[in-house]
């Protein structure tokens, strides 16, 4: 088998969970099987002119009623994940924990130490305050690399109905049903 794009996958067959044994991304035999719920991904539309001034507001409500009634999702029982997988995820998940719960610390820690401190050090304090800040937004980048989509490389179709998977590993790919 050869030149594999992006494949389909029946999403109903993923829900009854008749999935392969061997991961899409890298074909190893799954350790581990995961439910989840794969959404679409939406590209929003709406007039420009109405993202800024006196409607910016209104418009981005509008775009976010679109957002939740376009999104098609699939609730995916064992989904089969290798150890490279697996350890992708919480490598990732592992990250993003360190650095939100790092810079909670060392955003409250400043302000309690800015309560017991002495007047000359305030500027200094502020700043860690501002870096602890800074970095458990930042947590948001690895949470995303962590997610599943990302992880297996795939998303439910923009129409729903099917699951498509970026360049499956043969693996995966010779255990599917006939398409
Ligand atoms: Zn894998």
């Amino acid at each position: 088998m050869s030149g594999f794009g992006v494949i389909e996958i029946a999403a109903e067959l993923a829900e009854r969970g008749h999935l392969p044994s061997h991961c899409s991304r890298h074909g190893r035999p799954a350790v581990k099987r995961a439910d989840f719920t794969l959404q679409s991904k939406v590209r929003l539309e709406g007039s420009r002119a109405r993202r800024v001034g006196v409607f910016g507001a209104l418009g981005m409500a509008e775009r976010l009623d679109q957002h939740a009634r376009t999104v098609r999702v699939t609730e995916v029982k064992g989904w089969p994940l290798c150890e490279v997988c697996t350890r992708t995820r919480t490598g990732w998940l592992s990250v993003a924990a360190i650095m939100f719960v790092g810079g909670l610390l060392l955003f409250v820690g400043s302000l309690i130490v800015g309560m017991l401190a002495e007047k000359g050090t305030m500027q200094e304090l502020a700043g860690v305050a501002m870096a602890g800040f800074a970095l458990t937004i930042l947590a948001a980048f690895p949470f995303s690399r962590a997610g599943m989509s990302r992880v297996i490389g795939a998303v439910t179709a923009p129409e729903g109905g099917t699951v498509l998977v970026n360049h499956p590993s043969p693996a995966f790919l010779a255990e599917l049903p006939d398409r």
